[in-house]
């Protein structure tokens, strides 16, 4: 079900069936110029995925969610009705299905707002910083930049503590000729072996990110592809974390908590020793989404990748779902594997009403631990 069912290249109103990725999308659309409005850190995801999550990348805080770009979808039931869902039709299915985890039926298809681009590339600065009070000074000086984003290196301790280096962006205007994306080339091989991360490889990994950067700040017109999915180049790297895989931990923390509980937060990870390979912060902004259950809400947002060790990582994600709690903070779903009921509970006190909306032949293991009485 990857099929593109109509584009309309005046108004770059796009209707896709659900199963396309959005780099089969991208790979229509930019030679056309036309990009996603919203795109995650993969291209590698498909339209119901994304809608489902109703995700969010690094123009949250001027673009808010997938969802908002939505227009209308079809929603597929397990007895067999299909509603037309949209603003004025349906609307409840609508809110219920953007950010609804899969949960309320089916999504053939989706049409989508695209944005118009006359270029591939981004019009790149990397700024370096140290701590998190440097990293919200500058969210707020770039607040007016269309893509902001940071990476942060979270084996830092001392003088190098939460430094990173802030990423902002906008389409470049100057005129291009919108040439397709080639293939990717390199692939990840093989799974590394269990002891190729740890703690040592990844604070040379995060020293030397640090300092590829060579000077505190740099400008350059860079390609699509790297700014928003420097991943993607490497196919199948997620094999670089061993057989036994890697854990996502992300929370939102509102605007009050939001420099306190990060500061706790990555010092807890510094401490613990199970650096992570990848972390990312970002500010979310106030455009409400359309979406029930969508995760984003204003203030600050901090991904964690780590390789599995159920002996060392789950405690730490434990520890890190408490306080994401504690900081009046929650965890987003589409990344998660330990939340516990209450805490979803707590963090989503509308899941009762959501509920009501949720297939009675669809579950799934996040959904019977978050709701497990
Ligand atoms: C490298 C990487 C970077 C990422 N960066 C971001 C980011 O920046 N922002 C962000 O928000 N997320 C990010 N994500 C998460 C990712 O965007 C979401 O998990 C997305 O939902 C995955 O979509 P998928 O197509 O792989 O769906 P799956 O993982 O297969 O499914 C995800 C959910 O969507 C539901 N679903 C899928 N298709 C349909 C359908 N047709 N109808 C109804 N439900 C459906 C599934 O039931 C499931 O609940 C990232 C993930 C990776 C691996």
């Amino acid at each position: 079900m990857d099929r593109l069912i109509a584009f309309e290249a005046e108004t770059g109103l796009l209707t896709a069936e659900a199963g396309l990725t959005l780099a089969q999308l991208l790979d229509f659309s930019v030679p056309r110029g036309w990009f996603l409005p919203v795109t995650p850190g993969t291209k590698y995801v498909t339209l119901g995925g994304a809608v489902a999550n109703d995700i969010h990348g690094k123009n949250h805080h001027v673009a808010g969610t997938l969802g908002s770009h939505v227009t209308q979808f079809e929603l597929l039931r397990s007895d067999g009705s299909r509603l037309h869902c949209s603003r004025t039709d349906n609307p409840d299915w609508f809110a219920a299905t953007i950010g609804g985890l899969g949960l309320t039926g089916v999504i053939p298809w989706v049409q989508l707002r695209l944005k118009p681009i006359v270029s591939r590339r981004i019009d790149y600065e990397g700024i370096q910083f140290h701590g998190v009070d440097e990293f919200l000074q500058l969210t707020e000086q770039y607040k007016d930049v269309e893509y902001t984003v940071s990476w942060v290196d979270c084996t830092g301790t001392g003088k190098n503590f939460a430094r990173g280096v802030f990423m902002l962006g906008d389409h470049s205007k100057i005129p291009d000729d919108l040439k397709p994306s080639p293939e990717p080339k390199l692939v990840f091989p093989f799974d590394a072996p269990a002891f190729a991360l740890n703690s040592a490889t990844v604070t040379a990994f995060n020293t030397v990110f640090f300092h590829k950067q060579l000077k505190p700040r740099v400008r350059a017109l860079q390609d699509y592809e790297p700014f928003f999915y420097p991943l993607d180049k490497v196919l199948h790297w997620n094999r670089m974390y061993g057989k036994s895989g890697l854990l996502q931990f992300q929370y939102a923390l509102p605007w009050q908590s939001a420099r306190e509980g990060t500061v706790a937060m990555l010092n807890e990870v510094a401490q613990s020793g199970l650096a992570s390979f990848l972390a990312v912060l970002k500010a979310f902004g106030d455009k409400p989404s359309p979406g029930m259950m969508s995760f984003p809400q204003p203030g600050i947002t901090l991904a964690l990748d780590f390789p599995i060790k159920p002996d060392r990582s789950f405690p730490l994600f434990d520890r890190l779902a408490s306080m994401t709690l504690d900081f009046g903070g929650k965890l987003y779903p589409a990344k998660d594997a330990r939340m516990t009921a209450a805490q979803f509970q707590q963090a989503y006190p509308q899941w009762e009403r959501f509920a009501r909306y949720k297939d009675p032949l669809l579950t799934s293991g996040f959904w019977e631990r978050v709701t497990a009485a």
